[in-house]
């Protein structure tokens, strides 16, 4: 009876299957079939940060597996709760260049707009876990105080929608925002920072390609993937849509212990996004937030990887591997 009240995965709209994550640690344990023993500390982490995971995402988890690398990105664990010397709440110290609600604007040349309070997946180790939605999810009125500060200041001609996730908004506000910003004549470029296409590829509609299609500005998407079984045939077909629809696919990865920290594991994952039309950009070293060390990869260790990368992999698909440091006027090279 349940089956049929339920309409199956694939027939459900994204918008229905961003209504029915998966929030609550019994529900996922029980879907990903780990045992019980995992639950007590699931609960205690994901007070501090709720667990939040698609069903599209955690149906390629591997079933029973403590150790499969989609698994250990979103599963809330005790490790959470140990704080660690160097790690902060604002490690980026991103309150200091947060001039008006919603927009940070930290390097030369580009704006990036804080478009939606929360992601379709809470990634365990992102940096934006501590960070204050609250003050900075702007209504409509609001960003026109962000669209001004833009529109003075020429030689910005880039303006990147991150988050939250920017494609969790509505088409219409989407819209609403790429329209708003083609009208200051400096912006070249829109540049759109999304997990989406991975973690919940039905995003990718027509309706949506056709928004992107129409724009007069160039429109680059950054998608956050960190491992090859993270791709499967629906989020191939996404990308697929989204080339055809003109827009440029880049992806950065956060390099993770026991995720990704393995030049296998890369290279095979450079491969897959070149074959997705996905060109690699960023392999970030994590950010130092508070609750994510158990995920951190030292420097020395990350430039074997990227030193392992380069003799095996045309240079076009070796992502730059970079840090985030404060005060930096862009994100730093790793020599
Ligand atoms: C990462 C980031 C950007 C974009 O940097 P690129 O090197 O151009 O990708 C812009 N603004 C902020 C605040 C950022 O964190
Ligand atoms: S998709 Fe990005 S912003 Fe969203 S939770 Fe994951 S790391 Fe954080």
């Amino acid at each position: 009876m349940l089956g049929q009240s339920i309409p199956s995965l694939t027939s459900r709209t994204w918008q229905e299957q961003l209504s029915y994550q998966m929030t609550q640690p019994e529900e996922f344990l029980d879907f990903v079939q780990l045992d019980e023993h995992w639950l007590p500390a699931a609960k205690r982490a994901a007070e501090l940060f709720p667990l939040r995971v698609s069903h599209a995402y955690a149906s390629r988890i591997e079933k029973g597996n403590p150790q499969d690398p989609l698994l250990l990105q979103v599963l809330p664990l005790q490790r959470e709760l140990q704080s660690s010397p160097g790690f902060t709440t604002d490690p980026l110290d991103e309150r200091n260049f947060n001039p008006v609600p919603g927009l940070i604007h930290k390097y030369h040349g580009r704006i990036l707009l804080i478009a939606a309070p929360h992601c379709a997946i809470n990634c365990r180790y992102c940096f934006r876990r501590h960070f204050d939605y609250s003050h900075n999810t702007p209504s409509r009125q609001e960003w026109q105080v962000a669209l001004d500060y833009i529109a003075q200041r020429k030689e910005v001609d880039e303006v990147i929608l991150s988050g939250g996730d920017p494609l969790v908004l509505g088409d219409k506000q989407l819209a609403w925002l790429l329209d708003a910003l083609a009208k200051l004549p400096q912006i070249e470029r829109v540049r759109i920072h999304t997990r989406l296409p991975i973690v919940l590829p039905d995003r990718i509609t027509p309706k949506i390609l056709e928004i992107f299609s129409r724009q007069q500005t160039d429109i680059v998407f950054v998608i956050h993937c960190n491992h090859r079984q993270e791709i499967d045939t629906r989020v191939t077909r996404a990308l697929a849509d989204l080339r055809s629809a003109g827009v440029t696919l880049l992806n950065q990865t956060v390099l993770l212990k026991s995720i990704n920290d393995n030049a296998n594991i890369l290279i095979s994952l450079s491969k897959e996004l070149f074959r997705c039309g996905v060109l690699p950009y960023y392999l970030h070293l994590l950010d130092r937030v508070s609750g994510t060390s158990h995920f951190n990869v030292s420097e020395h260790h990350a430039r074997q990887l990227r030193d392992e990368l380069l003799a095996q992999l045309p240079g076009y698909l070796v992502p730059k591997l970079v840090k985030e440091e404060p005060g930096a006027s862009s994100k730093s090279p790793i020599a």
